[in-house]
């Protein structure tokens, strides 16, 4: 029997944050002679992908299931924080128990702790009880999981049940009785597990923990209720395939199965997918020395105008060679850099002191920009503080034109490497060559960054925010790194090796078998067709987008005409564009989305007055109906170019049903101005409202475009480019696949067609699950296009619907992405 000692329980401890207080347990493990110091890197990676979080001010931290090689005994520690430490938002943590756990003996302790969180009385006294025999006696008491001595009243076994032994070797612990509770949670059917003499609700992870259950215990798994039968089928069903998420089969098609690497590894972010393997190359950025002082104020005021000038020909340049690498979406970062060469306010700080102290035109520069850098870092808002990121890299590129000399310049080695940083500036990220770069992994930043963004558009996997540890590897450290699923394998083993090698030719091969197949059409092998078209935002991709497979655009988003410019484009410039997209279709239709300016797209020159929600203010539709003649133009444009091919017009945000009325009057009008032909006009579905009147809205509109990167964000009220809360901002979640499916019941009731232009239609969980739920068009990125296409004709219309229904079903996004 496992008990705890209570040399290793630590009383009265503060700790700065979760990290702090997980290395303090570590250490005591440590101590007391029960992990190797290498395990606590594995409880903070634990940390990443899973919740440890366990109620009542208990936390729960254990290692990831492949590092048990490190650890020497298994054991138990306890950290008592009085004070408590923050571990997610909004849990605060008093007690945390450490577990090394070789296999399932830790059940015991995980049994007694799931009664202390029955009881808040009894958690509140432990955690600050000055003995540690308290915390002792509370975690030790009780016998063998097998026998176990907190026994309650035996309930009455139900009629439907089966039996089954739990073969997974750390028996029912606090992951695979998550997925089990999830699963539970699907049914109406009350659901109870037996084990030994005591039963527990299967929808509730406490009473499940609280049985006990280890490696080869058999349970009788009980329902009763409307869905019983179907409870157990599905229950038998998980429990046989081991509840373990890491031994998930791929869905049909497309998504990979998540690698089990042997060697020692750390969680990060995913934020481009892919894997590399080669040694690690830790990029750090030359120091750039300037003078403090200066004599001449005047030369160097002139030498900090022409360094501004020449830092705006750069980002001019890098603009444009970007643009034509990737697209203007991805280069509009470089139009973003040289607006804040135009901040007088960090110009004329810098002149001051040039002026005043007599200063060097760089160490002015230096100064006045990092002072207006650390201002925005330490915003409340995290997007405004993620901006400082994007201000040094502007600063520093002036600062280099000021430069006396740059000390160590980094220059990438000309044989392939990882490259490992604090943070890559867009501008270090686009310079990339990814012949060179194999992958790139951050110790910051975020999934949606411009980095990322732009290490996605280069194809080079990316994993971001893994910490700074990883800032501590040795260059030339052979390394693999796993973007699909942001994991850095630091010590891989020689079949991590084989597998990453093994992995990347299964890649290539299936990418080059998708491309091979992109003019297929995507039907089904039970016959139904999906179309598959592309999201655009540039004259220059509608060829592009053809020559992927796509059947079409999906969306264009116009948007990206305005941005990045001095004023809006002409009527004549933006006729020229459409016309360049119509005919480079070819026939195939275009949906060419209405201005959505606003929320994070702000324009200059527009002069939008600054709002406290501008996610919330005058964005999308509700713009173009305040700024008719901006409207207009547009619209005539349009209609130009609808003379030339298949055109639709497609309004975003639409949240009521006047906005869309008013803006099918004005595009009347002006349709009859030009003397077009009609075309069909649709609508996004972003906002909830949208949704709840989608009736109504369809019998006014000719088709539905759902844009699930929006309607999440305003479903789950989460910013979609908050760097921290984004990540929880799931497309899949069963709130948003609500959403849809009430959209397309909607839509198919009066006769109307759904599409799906957000992020979750090039998922490939996406792609079943809106398949099934009876959305006809997925609009994807170009390069997502084959492999879209190849999945659906790999999939069966009976397998999708029934995805979609159970996905409907779940109560999380995670329960979502572990449906099989
Ligand atoms: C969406 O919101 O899902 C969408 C496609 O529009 P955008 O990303 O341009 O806001
Ligand atoms: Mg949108």
């Amino acid at each position: 029997m496992l008990s705890l000692d209570a040399s290793a329980v630590r009383l009265g401890a503060s700790a700065e944050n979760k990290t702090d207080a997980i290395r303090q347990v570590g250490q005591i493990l440590i101590d007391s002679g029960y992990i190797e110091p290498g395990y606590v890197d594995s409880l903070l990676a634990r940390e990443k992908v899973a919740n440890t979080f366990l109620g009542n001010g208990i936390a729960i931290p254990h290692g990831v299931p492949k590092d048990r090689g490190l650890i020497k005994r298994t054991g138990v520690a306890v950290l008592q924080v009085p004070d408590g430490v923050d571990w997610n938002p909004g849990d605060r943590v008093y007690l945390v128990v450490g577990i090394a756990a070789k296999s399932d003996e830790h059940l015991q302790i995980l049994t007694n702790l799931t009664d202390v969180l029955g009881d808040p009385t009894e958690a509140e006294r432990l955690a600050h009880t000055h003995n540690p025999v308290d915390i002792e006696r509370r975690l030790s008491s009780g016998a063998e999981p097998t026998s176990p001595t907190t026994t309650k009243p035996l309930p009455d076994d139900l009629p439907n049940h089966f039996d089954i032994a739990i073969d997974s070797p750390h028996g029912l612990h606090a992951r695979p009785a998550t997925a089990l509770v999830d699963i539970a949670k699907e049914f109406d059917a009350t659901i109870r597990v037996r084990h030994g003499d005591r039963a527990g609700d299967a929808k509730s992870l406490i009473a499940l923990l609280n049985l006990g259950i280890g490696s080869g215990a058999t349970i009788r798994v009980m329902a009763e209720g409307p869905d019983a039968d179907a409870a157990l089928t599905a229950l038998r069903e998980a429990i046989e395939a081991g509840l373990e998420e890491e031994e998930d089969a791929p869905v049909a098609g497309g998504e990979m199965a998540p690698i089990d690497w042997e060697g020692r590894s750390i969680a990060g972010v995913a934020a481009s997918p892919g894997l590399a393997a080669g040694p690690a190359w830790q990029y750090q950025r030359g120091k750039i020395v300037v003078a403090a002082t200066a004599r001449d104020p005047s030369a160097e005021l002139t030498r900090l105008d022409r360094a501004i000038e020449g830092a705006k020909r750069e980002l001019a340049e890098l603009y444009e060679e970007v643009k034509s690498r990737y697209g203007a979406g991805k280069a509009a970062i470089f139009r973003a850099h040289a607006e804040f060469l135009e901040d007088q306010g960090i110009i004329e700080a810098a002149k001051t002191r040039i002026r005043d102290a007599s200063r060097s035109a760089g160490y002015a520069w230096e100064q006045s920009y990092g002072q207006q850098a650390k201002d925005l870092a330490a915003q409340k808002d995290a997007l405004l503080a993620a901006r400082a990121v994007d201000l040094r890299d502007v600063g520093r590129r002036v600062l280099r034109l000021l430069a006396e000399r740059i000390e160590d310049a980094p220059k990438l080695p000309d044989t392939p490497v990882i490259l490992v940083a604090d943070d890559l500036s867009p501008s270090d990220t686009a310079k990339l060559d990814p012949a060179l770069a194999l992958g790139i992994c951050t110790a910051s930043g975020g999934p949606t960054s411009h980095t990322a963004i732009i290490a996605r558009s280069l194809g080079i996997p990316a994993l971001v925010g893994a910490g700074d540890s990883v800032l501590e590897i040795a260059d030339g450290t052979d390394i693999v790194l796993d973007g699909n699923s942001g994991t850095l394998v630091l010590t891989p083993t020689d079949a991590d090796r084989a597998t990453a090698e093994r992995v990347q030719a299964d890649m290539a091969n299936q990418r080059e078998e998708e491309r091979r197949a992109c003019y297929q059409p995507a039907i089904m092998t039970d016959g139904a067709r999906v179309e598959v078209v592309a999201n655009i935002a540039a004259p220059e991709e509608a060829a592009r987008a053809v020559e992927a497979g796509g059947e079409g655009v999906g969306l264009l988003r116009t948007e990206f005409l305005f941005l990045g410019r001095d004023q809006a484009p002409t009527e004549e410039e933006q006729t020229d564009a459409y016309t360049t997209m119509v005919e480079a279709l070819n026939g195939l239709p275009i949906i060419i989305r209405t201005l959505d300016i606003g929320g994070d797209k702000s324009v200059p020159y527009m002069s939008m007055p600054v709002e406290e929600n501008p996610f919330l203010g005058e964005r999308g539709i509700r713009l173009c109906l305040n700024r008719p003649e901006l409207f207009r133009t547009q619209l005539r444009a349009i209609f130009r170019a609808s003379k030339k091919g298949p055109v639709r017009i497609m309004f975003p945000m639409i949240s009521t049903l006047e906005e869309l009325k008013r803006a099918k009057a004005l595009t009347e009008e002006v349709r009859q101005e030009i003397g077009a032909d009609p075309v069909e006009i649709g609508i996004m579905i972003e906002v909830p409202s949208a949704v709840m009147m989608a009736e109504e809205l369809a019998a006014e509109a000719d088709f539905f475009s759902v844009g699930s990167n929006d309607l999440t964000q305003y479903c789950l009220a989460i910013d979609r480019m908050h760097p921290m809360l984004s990540r929880q901002a799931d497309g899949l979640h069963p709130a948003v696949l609500r959403m849809i499916d009430q959209t397309v019941k909607a839509a198919e009731k009066a006769g109307k067609w759904v599409g799906v232009c957000g992020g979750i239609a090039g998922d490939p969980r996406g792609v079943v699950i809106l398949t099934g739920l009876g959305v006809k068009e997925l609009s994807v990125s170009i390069p997502s296009i084959a492999a879209v296409k190849a999945q659906i004709r790999g999939l069966s219309m009976e397998k999708a619907n029934d995805l979609a229904k159970r996905a409907l079903a779940c109560s999380n996004a995670a329960a979502v992405r572990r449906l099989r």
